[in-house]
This record gives structure tokens, sequence and C-alpha cells, in this order.
């Protein structure tokens, strides 16, 4: 039996959880507040009931409409890069998708915004926050490569699709000191993790590590 209650039980209990944090750890996850916060969120939740039994599987998954629930490793990863410098005060997400990133974003910093261009998929990722009693999550439906401008500029930003190259908005509403954590490359072909920093003089660039993610996609649809 799976059962899509927060606690879970047998292949969605906590002893599971606990595996897949080890796994992060072997593969190179070092934030200790990172991995407690993937030990304790219930990742079952934010997938279709028949795949629930996968959940604490290091892999992503499809969560309907052609889009997938991002590996647990890269959720850890790039959550581990945006917060290396600090805390912030609100994070800028663009791509909720099932709304498990959001999720573990929100339990590490005081507030989350997040934008995804697909409606069915956000209604399900605000029921899902809904069910965890995230207050500190605010959504829209919207095309995310025209950022959030009114919330404006952010000390971070993480983008969970893969553009081509980096949309210039996002880097504009990036705050001095800010940090843009990306995937960038070809639907098919090679995509980098980046990320970029905005300083005084400009924007700096770091090449982290090849990724795998769907493509960043033009325009909002039902
Ligand atoms: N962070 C998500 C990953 C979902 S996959 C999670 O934790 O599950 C990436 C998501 O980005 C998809 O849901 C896709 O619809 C969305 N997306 C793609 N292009 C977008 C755009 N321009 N604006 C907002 N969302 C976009």
């Amino acid at each position: 039996m799976i059962s899509n209650d927060i606690q879970g039980i047998g292949m969605t209990s906590q002893r599971t959880r606990d595996r897949l944090v080890d796994r992060l750890r072997e593969k190179g996850i070092k934030n200790e507040r990172v991995l407690e916060v993937v030990r304790t969120t219930p990742r079952h939740i934010f997938v279709d009931e028949a795949m629930a039994h996968r959940a604490y599987e290091d892999t992503a998954l499809p969560i309907g409409h052609g889009q997938t629930i991002s590996q647990p490793y890269i959720v850890a990863r790039m959550t581990e890069i945006l917060l290396e410098d600090g805390i912030p005060d609100v994070v800028l997400e663009v791509g909720t998708g099932s709304g498990y990133q959001s999720a573990i974003l929100s339990r590490l910093v005081p507030k989350v915004y997040t934008v995804e261009r697909i409606s069915a998929l956000l209604q399900k990722a605000r029921e899902a926050h809904r069910k965890m009693g995230l207050m500190n999550v605010f959504s829209k439906h919207s095309d995310g490569s025209w950022g959030w401008a009114p919330n404006a500029p952010y000390q971070a930003i993480m983008v969970t699709a893969a553009p081509e190259s980096v949309p210039p908005s996002l880097l504009e509403q990036l705050a001095v000191g800010g940090r843009l954590v990306i995937p960038v490359g070809t639907k098919d072909g090679v995509q980098q993790l980046k990320l970029y920093v905005r300083t005084n003089e400009g924007i700096e660039e770091t090449t982290k590590e090849s990724v795998r993610f769907v493509p960043l996609l033009d325009g909002a649809v039902r």
C-alpha cells in the first residue's frame, strides 16, 4: 500500500528518505541544512500516486505535460550553490513544475516567489504546498523568462528549465551581490549549470557542471 500522506509508509517512509540523503552526501552535497530539509520534505506528495514508490530514488520523474520533477541531487546542488554566500531574504524560482524545489527553498529562506507557464501544473503545486502547510511560497502563472519585476531586485534567482542563453530580464532583476543559478544549453545537447553573480562592476559567470533539464519555453499555457 502506498500512502499519499505526508508521513509516508514503506517506500515513502522516513527510512527510505534517510537513504536518499546518504546518497546525496556520497555524491558530494555538503550543506547540512540542505540535506536536513531534503531528509524531512515529503517528495512523494509532489508526484502522482502511481509514481510515489519511486519518489525517494535519486532520479527525475514525469509529472505530466511533458515535464519532470528534478532529480533530488540536482535540487540539493542548485540550492547549495544558491545559498553558498548566505541566506537571501527572497528567492525567485522560474519553473515551479511539481513545486518540490520551491518547497525545499521555502524551508531555508523567508520567502519564495515561483513562476510556472503551465497552469495545470501550478494548480497541483499549490495544492501540494497547501498540504505541507507552507505559507511563504507565492506563485504566479506566467512566462518566467520575464522574471517577476514588481518584487525585484532579487538576492537569489533559480531557474529549473534550460534556455539556450540567459534571459536578460533575469540578470536585470538581480540585486548587487545577488546570485542566479541556471542551466544553459540546447534541448538535446549539452547543458551547463551556471552561476551568475552581480557585482558593482558587472556580472561574474561561473560554470559548475553538466546537467540535463527540460527547455525553458516562451509564453504561458493552460
Ligand atoms: N522546479 C521544478 C522542476 C520542474 S521542470 C520541480 O521541482 O518540480 C521545469 C518546469 O519549468 C516545467 O514545469 C515547465 O513547464 C516550466 N517552464 C518552462 N519554461 C518556463 C517559462 N518560460 N516560465 C515558467 N516556467 C517554465
